[in-house]
């Protein structure tokens, strides 16, 4: 998937990525309903899903019949089963994120019936994180049951329905009827079947969904058995109006009557309440004792319902308003000021530790102080917080204000005291110490040792820090020093926690991490906004650190990627006569390869993958030109000549590098014979 706006999308464009988005739908559906082995989490799904039907709304013309968009659920495969069309579809939900969506929703609804929104009324219910399945009956008596398959055609698994307790054996209706419902399975007997699983030595289940899933479709129904499945019911259909029900809050109570299980349920009659159901719902999220993924707002009218049917793949009268991750309520008990990388401060929540998703939170990062000025935030603060999947955790509303004042923006740096800025078109605020700001330039070598960079195994913010309070490291080039530090600052591994071994693996590890990757070097300046992308459109446009920095701004603008505002602080970092002697201290230490992907790079050319140095002034071409030509064939380029190098290329007048590479043994090559070997052009 590509983030590109679908409005700056070329047909082309959309026509390539929505085969390659149907063909991800239809593997991720494959592995979602026939092999219950998803590999996405809802949320990444979802976000395939709208991207195919943003793109097929932006371009009607390349929407086809066949599109997983007209289609719900995976093509029932060569099963076990036999197929069993269902009386009508069974469907999937819209998605909706916020009361808003709901509205909106809603409100389409009601245009749809010429009706006022006010005089809908909706029942809310859990959204039970399970897989729907239907069964019939007839006269009272089940007769078969199926899951949902691909919505129209489902799998007869009625001998496997059968076995789940809260589905009667019989009922006191007669005629025809079809009860709806989820299967899903109680946490403890996740948690059970798991330990068992992982006494046997097998691979635990990934999820109580998979559980189901897995469960259900079990040729023996013997194993499902064993499951402890449970059914919550939520849909009733019968023949012959022999059931007297007009709104799903009465379909719900007759299911119950009947002697099936239901999951707790609202009438709501206007979004108030459907605010207040869902955030009910949603504190009590962990103490239900099974899995829900959010909540189900429907048109209460089954009259209504009728009339408002269904269009593609989703009925036009229920929606599925989603937790969008994991939430949790939690007070802010303190905030404090976080000076990053690039100077910007960064206020984070201390907050009272709760559980999302699996894990302890007990900060969360407020990114700036316009977030708090927008939500107002105070110590004290009750709020409610998210995280979906490994992200970081984050605030989704204040959910109870405290009495205390606003958090205020600091004046001065918390870590060094000098006066802080704004920078111009930013939000955020800066600390401008860039080198001598003790957090500051601690939370920048910590991100040029990490593997982002100059990956330093061993070299941790914890060690960062008692180097740099030691006076050991000063800066980040200062950690190439560090073996001569030991003359003014004594031995490393006589201090606490280190010994010679661990103090050899260290400074090998830095040995080795002296040659870098253009693009990474470029990342390791923590240039502001410049992340891996934007590092690596750099390097490969410029080649080398000395063409990055004597390029304009309009060559940098010209990048395809890169825009003005990039540009200008992208400039201004350059531009700044610290961060140049910086680069400068930087370059007398590490050794630069560009091997940034290019394309045509022939892979047997004699330079391929081969450290190069050039020395002496070339005659034929200038150096830049020469450099691009090897590291177009595929050469790293490197101006110390080391035991690495495998090259040195003499021009006129080569000194002394000259004779430490004959010293070492490395290859010589004229100037004339690289040039003869390389494709000039
Ligand atoms: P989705 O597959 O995410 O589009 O959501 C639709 C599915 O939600 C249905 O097929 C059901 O399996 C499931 N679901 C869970 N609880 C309910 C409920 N209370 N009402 C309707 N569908 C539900
Ligand atoms: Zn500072």
């Amino acid at each position: 998937m590509t983030t590109k706006p679908v409005g700056s999308l070329s047909l082309l464009e959309a026509n390539a990525e929505l085969a390659f988005l149907r063909s991800e739908i239809r593997r991720h559906d494959d592995l979602y309903y026939n092999k219950a082995m998803p590999e996405l989490s809802d949320p990444e799904y979802d976000a395939l899903r709208s991207r195919l039907y943003a793109i097929e709304e932006k371009f009607p013309v390349l929407v086809s019949s066949t599109s997983p968009s007209r289609r719900i659920g995976a093509p029932v495969d060569n099963s076990p089963f036999a197929k069993v069309r269902h009386r009508s579809p069974m469907l999937s939900l819209e998605n909706a994120f916020s009361v808003n969506d709901v509205e909106k929703f809603f409100a389409r609804a009601a245009k749809f019936l010429s009706l006022d929104l006010t005089a809908i009324e909706l029942c809310g219910e859990q959204k039970i994180d399970g897989l729907s399945a239907s069964v019939i009956y007839n006269d009272g008596k089940i007769s078969h049951g199926s899951t949902r398959g691909n919505g129209f055609i489902g799998e007869d698994i009625t001998r496997n329905l059968t076995t789940i307790s809260d589905i009667p054996k019989t009922i006191q209706v007669h005629g025809e009827v079809e009860v709806r419902g989820e299967v899903y399975i109680r946490t403890e007997h996740f948690n059970s079947i798991n330990a068992e699983k992982i006494s046997a030595g097998e691979t635990p289940f990934s999820s109580p969904r998979n559980v189901a899933a897995g469960s259900l479709r079990q040729v023996d129904s013997t194993i499902t058995a064993s499951r402890h499945l449970q059914f919550f019911a939520y849909y009733i259909s019968a023949s012959d109006n022999v059931l007297d029900v007009k709104t799903q809050v009465e379909a719900l109570g007759t299911l119950r009557d009947i002697g099936f299980s239901v999951a707790e349920h609202r009438l709501c009659k206007n979004m108030a309440d459907v605010n207040e159901f869902y955030r009910a719902i949603m504190s009590k999220r962990d103490s239900l004792g099974y899995e829900i993924d959010g909540t189900v707002f429907k048109v209460n009218s089954i009259p209504l319902q009728k009339r408002l049917g269904f269009s593609g793949r989703n009925p036009r009268h229920s929606v599925a308003f989603k937790f969008s991750a994991s939430e949790a309520e939690t007070m802010i008990t303190d905030i404090e000021l976080g000076v990053g990388r690039t100077g910007k401060i960064t206020p984070v929540a201390i907050i009272n530790p709760v559980s999302l998703s699996g894990a302890i939170i007990s900060r969360v990062t407020l990114h700036n102080f316009d977030e708090i000025a927008r939500k107002c935030i105070a110590v004290g603060d009750t709020i409610s917080i998210s995280r979906a999947g490994d992200v970081i955790p984050k605030i989704v509303s204040i959910t109870k204000k405290s009495n205390n004042k606003m958090f205020e923006i600091p004046l001065v740096c918390p870590s060094c005291g000098s006066p802080v800025t704004r920078r111009e078109g930013v939000v955020d605020v800066y600390c401008e110490n860039r080198y001598s700001c003790p957090e500051q330039v601690v939370s920048y070598m910590e991100y040029f040792a990490s593997e982002n960079c100059f990956d330093i195994v061993g070299l941790g913010k914890k060690q960062i820090e008692e180097f740099y309070t030691e006076g050991r490291i000063k800066t980040a080039a200062d950690i190439f020093r560090l073996r001569e530090k030991e003359l003014e600052y004594g031995p490393l591994s006589k201090k606490p926690g280190w010994g010679t071994i661990s103090v050899n693996i260290l400074y090998n590890t830095i040995e080795a991490q002296r040659h870098i990757s253009l693009w990474k070097f470029i990342m390791a300046l923590a240039i502001p906004g410049v992340g891996e992308v934007t590092a690596k459109l750099l390097a490969d446009r410029f080649s080398s650190v000395e063409s990055l920095i004597a390029a304009s701004s309009d060559d940098i603008a010209a990048i395809n990627g890169i825009g003005t505002t990039l540009t200008k602080k992208i400039r201004r970092f350059l531009d700044n006569e610290i961060n140049a002697a910086y680069i400068r201290e930087l370059l007398e230490s590490v050794s630069i390869d560009n091997d940034t992907p290019s394309y045509g790079v022939n892979p047997n050319g004699k330079y391929y993958r081969k450290t190069i140095v050039f020395t002496g002034t070339m005659t034929g071409i200038s150096r830049e030109r020469a450099k691009q030509l090897a590291i177009s064939s595929g050469a790293f380029v490197s101006s110390v000549v080391s035991s690495k190098t495998d090259f040195v290329i003499v021009g006129e007048r080569a000194g002394n590098k000259l004779k430490y590479a004959q010293g070492l043994g490395v290859a010589i090559v004229p100037e004339e014979e690289f040039i003869a070997s390389v494709d000039v052009d």
